[in-house]
């Protein structure tokens, strides 16, 4: 048995400045030799500096001056990671009121160095359990500490102790708030530990307690002023106290940050059904707020975006036609169906190619007549129907590719010619009319002034006296030719529309012999809307951007409050061996689950908002953009202003934090 101390302390002093300069010597030039597997008990009347030193020797707190060498490394000048190492994995503190997380379980509660030693869940509730156990709670493991006796508890922070080996043990007075069975009940614990060959440090002011360690050590003004010296007992003691292998099967990183998910899940849960629930809960709502206002003036943009692309551009975004044109020196080579097929085929950007044909004619009902905008259009296999994304079908059926094969005499009209040639109570659909002086079939009607809101857009308004035909049938009945006017062709993307009119170009000069055709082709439009949508969406967000920012201060404000009223939490995370950036990461992840829940719920009101806009003609378009940027913003607001909290929480001083009132 080597007779190396296993505690030095050499002439360490500790003061605490006092209001108007004043100081407290709390400790003066105290040295000492600590071996393990001493039961030292410390006495001294209050005020003396018992707990002072209890704490320098827990690296809970740091000596003014002195040096301070345990296993023979000097701790005194170490940084405060290394400090927390040795909180984690050395010491093991007992206090008088227990200090156990009252939102968490006991399990949860004796784990919590563990956790900071980064040892994985299983077998640190394992551990954690065979502890409980070890001191006849198994029964209360899910129990919180408001649900335990006090001889509980402390038996309770006792397992805590020992989670990460606890080689030394330092008890601050643990029977102070027991009765008299309990308390010996623990100071027998502590006995048997000493025992096994853990170091403990006990202070009492019980001098029947004092008399049965093997070591006395009493304090008076700061300084020592008796100590027995050590006993021969501790040399016989066990040499090892059972620490556990911790290092050989801590957690990866995707392990540990499903850890700080869950303990900032957890910690917001307790907050949320305990005490504090008015303020999560308020929390929660600034945030849904903010992403609510943020997410519907972002539909608002889009709404607005796609309103001006429809309006400014005559063609939709992802349109462009072909016409024939006359080369220098030659007629105009008409388009073919072929050239239409052939465009469908063998340009990859192209959706589907649309023939038009129309001509101004006259249609008639009986005594009633009217010109009318004849087109023959073919009839899309999917999509929206009938060529133009914007004409709304208010009754009857469409255009189907069948009436097309077989030259079927079908017409949808625009409401203005159902009024004009039927009468008021007479319905279009079905009856005859004649198209110059063909028979035709009413198959439907496009929109008109009793659509909704919705169909009530623009483009139907302009379309009032069109009708829209099979483009076989008109080619065959009506325009003397199967030639279409011009080729509309729809792109899959926008961006690329430049490339597929080149593609498109290529093709038709390779079939017609020269380019006796031009575009109807605006190689700007795409970016231009593309920049309207940027400029709307830039203008509104950032109106919402400030309803957000108020909604992440209010959550600050709020944490803030929150870590003056979690002081002694933090404290006694810390007296567990949680480093600083620890705590600050704690903060931080709840701040962001709040700004994450909050996220949610904001986009999930706009979601629902969308429809009652719509309700007043406001334009208002969802996208799945819209809850990504609400989401990354109420996030970032989140990290952003919980990082205040977080740094004012892991700034604070152990000693204090755990001496705050709960
Ligand atoms: P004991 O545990 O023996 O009662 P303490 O170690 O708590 O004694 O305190 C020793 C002295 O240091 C006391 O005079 C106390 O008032 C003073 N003291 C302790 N902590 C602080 C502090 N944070 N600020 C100022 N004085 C303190």
């Amino acid at each position: 048995m080597n007779d190396a101390a296993l505690i030095e302390l050499e002439g360490i002093s500790r003061r605490y400045k006092g209001q108007g300069g004043a100081s407290t010597v709390a400790l003066r030039d105290v040295s000492l030799r600590l071996h393990a597997g001493e039961f030292v008990c410390i006495t001294g009347p209050s005020g003396s500096g018992k707990s002072t030193l209890m704490h320098v020797l827990g690296c809970l707190d740091s000596p003014d001056s002195g040096v301070y060498r345990l296993a023979g490394r000097e701790v005194s000048d170490l940084g405060g990671d290394g400090l927390a190492w040795l909180r984690r994995h050395f010491f093991g503190f007992v206090f008088q009121s227990y200090n156990l997380l009252t939102s968490a379980t006991a399990a949860e509660n004796v784990e919590l160095p563990a956790v900071y030693a980064g040892l994985a869940r299983k077998p640190r509730r394992a551990r954690a359990l065979d502890l409980l156990a070890a001191f006849g709670l198994e029964a209360r493991a899910s129990h919180r500490p408001a649900a335990l006796s006090g001889g509980e508890q402390q038996r309770v922070s006792i397992a805590r102790a020992l989670m990460n080996g606890g080689r030394v043990v330092l008890a601050d007075e643990p029977t102070g708030a027991l009765d008299r069975r309990n308390g010996d009940e623990v100071l027998r614990m502590l006995e048997v530990l000493a025992r096994r060959g853990h170091t403990v440090v006990l202070i009492t002011h019980n001098p029947e307690v004092a008399a049965r360690a093997g070591r006395r050590i009493e304090l008076l003004g700061g300084r020592v002023v008796a100590d027995s010296g050590p006993g021969a007992e501790y040399r016989n003691r066990l040499p090892e106290a059972d620490a556990p292998a911790i290092e050989r099967v801590s957690m990866g990183a995707g392990a540990r940050a499903v850890e700080w998910l869950r303990s900032g899940v957890v910690s917001l849960r307790a907050n949320l059904l305990r005490t504090r629930r008015v303020r999560a809960v308020l929390s929660v709502f600034c945030i849904m707020l903010g992403v609510w206002s943020v997410a519907t003036l972002l539909m608002i943009a889009e709404g607005a975006y796609r309103q001006t692309v429809q309006q400014v551009y005559r063609l939709g975004a992802d349109q462009f036609d072909v016409h024939p044109a006359a080369r220098e020196g030659a007629a105009a080579n008409p388009l073919a169906m072929e050239d239409a097929a052939a465009i469908a085929a063998q340009v990859s950007n192209v959706r589907h190619v649309a023939p038009e044909f129309s001509q101004r004619m006259t249609v008639r009902r009986g005594a009633a007549d009217m010109q009318a905008n004849v087109e023959s259009i073919l009839p899309k296999a999917s999509g929206p129907p009938n060529g133009s994304e914007f004409r709304v079908l208010r009754k009857g059926a469409i255009i189907s590719e069948r009436d097309n094969e077989h030259r079927e005499q079908v017409a949808l009209i625009g409401w203005g010619i159902e009024r004009e040639l039927f009468p008021p109570d007479v319905d279009a659909v079905d009856r005859h009319m004649l198209i110059g002086n063909v028979p035709f079939r009413v198959k439907g009607v496009l929109s008109g002034p009793n659509a909704t809101a919705k169909e009530r857009n623009w483009r139907t308004g302009r379309d009032s006296d069109v009708v829209l035909i099979p483009f076989r049938t008109g080619a065959a009945l009506l325009h003397g030719t199967d030639k279409p006017q011009l080729l509309s062709v729809f792109v899959e993307d926008p961006q690329e529309m430049g490339q597929t009119v080149a593609e498109v170009r290529e093709l038709l000069i390779r079939r017609h012999g020269g380019a006796d055709f031009r575009f109807d082709f605006d190689p700007d439009r795409a970016r231009r809307a593309g920049e309207t949508r940027r400029q709307l969406w830039l203008g509104f967000g950032s109106l919402g951007g400030i309803a957000l920012l108020v909604g992440g201060m209010g959550v600050m404000a709020i944490m803030l409050m929150s870590v003056k009223e979690r002081t002694r939490e933090i404290g006694i995370r810390m007296a567990a061996g949680a480093r600083r950036r620890d705590i600050t990461q704690q903060f931080v992840i709840e701040a962001a689950v709040l700004a994450t829940v909050g996220g949610i719920l904001g986009v999930a009101a706009c979601i629902a908002t969308g429809p009652l806009l719509r309700l007043f003609d406001f334009p208002a378009a969802f996208a799945p953009e819209i809850a990504l940027a609400a989401l990354a913003f109420s996030m970032a607001t989140g990290l952003i202003f919980g990082v205040v909290p977080a740094r004012r929480a892991s700034g604070l001083d152990p000693v204090a934090a755990l001496r705050t009132a709960e």
